[in-house]
Formats: structure tokens, sequence, C-alpha cells
């Protein structure tokens, strides 16, 4: 039987405010345990929330990001149950009026691009945290998290494929980092992923029993724990048993999931509008000024860089796949005005290689984009060639200066001139008398081929420093 697996995604996305959702509190990552929670936060008795402005700006910039409808009444409400890193006994979250309803984006696996509905983005406060490490026998509980703004990002169950996850996932993490609404640290928790996972018989409507994954922290892992549960369901079907609803825990190091709990019902839930709180009203004017205040948006962007840079659709899609990658293309073709595609084609290869290579971020890199756009205009204006570049490259990422210090430093600058270039092709010619004789006895169409043989050893004697044109044009001239 042919399956199709259908995937639906919630992305828990952290909002870069610099206070807490419904207090006060610091919102910030790393600070001693404990020391940025207040009472509200705690949930003391006789505390009361107050919604963070901000909070609600960022949910409406992202609901106009992906032409969703922006609930003019919005209500927060109590999400009810028990867990130690929850002293409140609910989580305040929306629940029937979320502020984002009926959304959509595009993403392109395989190159197709497909358009994948957003059911919902909801607001509400995260949790804290328990600790296992450094209190054996117990479990210590950090409270500095509860309180911290998210916002919930839900799919409709329009994926297809772990791939299609993957990249669905990556256009909402470069969408709020282009709105600057989250930092996106998926190391620190900003950005978390429940993959609900199911499977039909291909040409079945109606959707098969889920299972969801829970908090699933990386790119790489959200694709092998549904690449994993997609199998896991097929075989389980095939032998004859049924899915059960339940929640799963993804184990990297294993690369399987495990049943953790059976699924709980929204009705387990007791949801009701939370009675400290008042609805959340905002108006057409108050939309439009959001509206303003909107970024160039990644498909905007990749538009205006085909456009104005003369790129192609391929190479502005890698380019705004990141901000922090469209800003340093922008940065370097500033520099050097002209040479968008050598610098895309730069940002791509060994610009991309060597990040990879030091994991690193494009702003972090050891080569800006200034020093980039000063190397590709020796390209450009013949002071070197671009194998040489790939030399100085190297040199300016291990810190040796810039593109000209090195050049200058490392006597790398190409030899343009024809005497010393014609002393390297007599003697390439005098030392490979053999091959002279072949290219000789050769019909002029096989002696084109020949002839990079001959090209190469000169180069090798300039350490490749020789201008490629001259040394061919004098090689056919002598060689004949
Ligand atoms: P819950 O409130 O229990 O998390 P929802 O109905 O809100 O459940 O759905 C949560 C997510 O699960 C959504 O992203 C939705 O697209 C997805 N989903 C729902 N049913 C299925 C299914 N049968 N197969 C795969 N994904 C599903
Ligand atoms: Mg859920």
């Amino acid at each position: 039987m042919q399956w199709e697996s259908v995937i639906g995604l919630e992305l828990h996305v952290q909002l870069a405010t610099r206070s807490k959702i419904f207090s006060g509190a610091a919102n910030r990552f790393g600070a001693r345990a404990n020391t940025q929670a207040c009472a509200v936060d705690l949930g003391l008795p006789g505390v009361l929330p107050v919604a963070n402005e901000e909070v609600i700006r960022m949910a409406v910039k992202f609901g106009l990001a992906v032409d969703a409808n922006i609930a003019k009444r919005s209500v927060f409400a109590r999400k009810n149950y028990f867990y130690p890193d929850l002293p409140k006994g609910y989580q305040i979250s929306q629940y029937e009026l979320p502020i984002v309803s009926a959304g959509r984006i595009q993403i392109r696996d395989n190159g197709t691009v497909r358009e994948i509905g957003i059911t919902r983005a909801h607001l509400e406060e995260d949790a804290g945290k328990s600790v296992h490490e450094g209190f054996p026998g117990f479990t210590g509980i950090d409270l500095n998290r509860a309180g911290a703004p998210l916002i919930e990002i839900v799919s409709e169950p329009e994926l297809r494929s772990a791939g299609e996850a993957v990249a669905y996932m990556k256009k909402i993490h470069s969408l709020v980092r282009y709105l600057e609404i989250s930092d996106g640290n998926m190391q620190e928790g900003s950005f978390r992923c429940d993959a609900n996972v199911s499977v039909r018989p291909e040409g079945e409507t109606r959707l098969g029993t889920r299972a969801e994954i829970k908090n699933i922290n990386s790119f790489r892992f959200v694709e092998q724990a549904i690449n994993y549960e997609i199998s896991r369901q097929i075989e389980h079907i095939e032998a004859g048993n049924e899915v059960v609803q339940e929640t799963r825990l993804f184990d990297p190091d294993k690369n399987e999931t495990r049943s953790m709990r059976t699924k709980e019902e929204a009705n387990d839930y007791r949801y009701f509008p939370d009675p400290d709180l008042p609805p959340v009203v905002i108006d057409e004017d108050y939309i439009e000024t959001v509206r303003e205040q909107l970024p160039e948006l990644p498909e905007q962007k990749r538009r205006r860089f085909m456009e104005a840079y003369g790129l192609s659709e391929y190479d502005s899609g890698y380019l705004v796949a990141s901000k922090d990658t469209a800003d340093y293309f922008e940065a370097a073709v500033t520099v050097a005005p002209g040479q968008a595609k050598p610098v895309a084609n730069w940002i791509m290869g060994e610009l991309g290689a060597a990040l990879n290579r030091d994991n690193l971020g494009i702003s972090a890199g050891k080569v800006s984009a200034d020093m980039l756009a000063g190397l590709l205009m020796r390209i450009a204006d013949g002071t070197i060639s671009n194998n040489i570049a790939k030399q100085v490259f190297e040199a300016m990422w291990q810190g040796a200066g810039s593109a000209d210090d090195i050049i200058e430093k490392q006597g790398l600058k190409q030899v343009t001139d024809t005497g010393e270039i014609g002393r390297l092709v007599d003697e390439a010619i005098a030392e490979n008398s053999a091959q002279v004789q072949q290219y000789r006895d050769s019909p002029p169409e096989k002696r084109a081929k020949l002839i990079g043989y001959f090209v190469g050893q000169v180069m090798k004697k300039s350490r490749g420093k020789a201008n490629p044109k001259q040394v061919n044009e004098l090689l056919t001239e002598r060689l004949t």
C-alpha cells in the first residue's frame, strides 16, 4: 500500500521583549536561577497580571506578515494543569479567540513552491524549567522563564514530508528574525517545535490518528523525528495495529521517538477566560500603524535582489533565506558596486564553506563584508586571479589582514609583464619536447585541448600568478 504522511507543526517562539508578558521582570536568558521571577511570575496571591503592549504589537506584526486575520478583540484564557514549574496551577494562553488566525506562508522544497495554511497564532506565557543536573534525587525548579512571552504558531495539517516540515519551520524562523520579534535562538529554547504526525493510505481524505512529538529543538532533529515517526506508524499499521493518539519524545541519541503519555484533550484543561485580564481590543488604525512599520520581508527582498542586481531566483532565494546573509550581501555590494554576482558566488561558495567548517553564523565570520568586497575588487581589476583569490581569502580567514595587505606582503600580484611570462612559456616549451611534437602534429581542433597542459605548466611555474589570458596567447603564438 502507498502511504501519505500528514504533518502539522506547533512552533513556540519566544518574543524578544525587554520584560515578560504579564509582569515587569526582565525577559533575558542565562541569569542565575530564580533571580528573574517577580511576584506575578511566581503566582503569589493578590497580584494581578498586566499585558505587555509590546507583545501585542509583535503578534500583529507576525499576523500581517503571513496575511492573517488580526482579531480586533482577542481574549486571554487560563489553561489549567498541575506541574511543579507552573506555580499558579494554570498557564495564561489564548484559546477561543486568538489574536492571529487564518494566515498562510509559501515554502519551497526541492524546487516546488507550496502554500501552507497557518491556523492560528496565539500569545501565551512560558512555564519555568525543571532542573535535574546538580540535584541528585531531587528536581530543582528555575522560574526565570515563567512568564516569558511566547507566540505559538499552529500550522494546518498540510505538510506532506519531513523535508516540507523543515522548509516551513525554516521559513517561519527566518520571518521572525526579519520581523525582529524573536532572536530564534534554538539552543536557548527561543524557537521550539512540536510535530504532529499521522499517515493515511494514498487517496484517503480523512486524517489518520496522530502522534505529537514534543519539544524538538533543531531542524535536523525535526527531520529525523518525523521520518522515524512516519516509518514507525506505517510498520505499526501494516502489522495489523492501530496508531493511538499520544505524546511522544524524540531521543536524538537513539534516533527514535518514545511514548510519553496518552494525549490529553482540550477539555482536560478546563479553559476559561482569565478574569484578571481584559480582552485585547485593537482598532484598524493600530493595525495600519504596525503595517507601516513592517520591514522589507524575505519575498519582497528576493524580488528586489533579482531586479536590482540581476541575480537568479536561486541565488536571491539563497541570500534572503537569512536576514544576516542578505545584509552581508548588500553591505559587500555597496563597497564593490557591480560585483553582485561574484559576491553572491563567494557567499555561497568559499565563505559558506568556511563558515560551515568553523560552525559560525555569517555575522560572526572572520571575513567581513568589507573584506570580501576588497578581495573581489582585486579580482575585478585584474590584480589577482580567481585561484589566487582563494588563497588570499584563506589568509584573511586566518586573520592575516585585508586583501590588499596580503597580496602585497605575500607578493601575489598577478604577473602581466609579457617579458616575464614569455620566459616561463619558453621554459615550458623547452622542457616538454614530446608534448610539443604531439601538439604540432595535431589538427587545430585538437590543439585547443592540448594547450591546456602547457597553460598548467606555466601557471605552476608562476605559482599561479601569471595572467592566464596572456599565457594562452603567448603559448599559441610560440607553439605554432
Ligand atoms: P492540540 O490542541 O491537541 O495540540 P490541534 O487540533 O490544535 O491540537 O492541532 C495541533 C496541530 O496538529 C496542528 O498543527 C494541526 O495541523 C496538527 N494536526 C491535527 N490533526 C492532525 C493529524 N491527524 N495529522 C497530523 N497533524 C495533525
Ligand atoms: Mg498541541
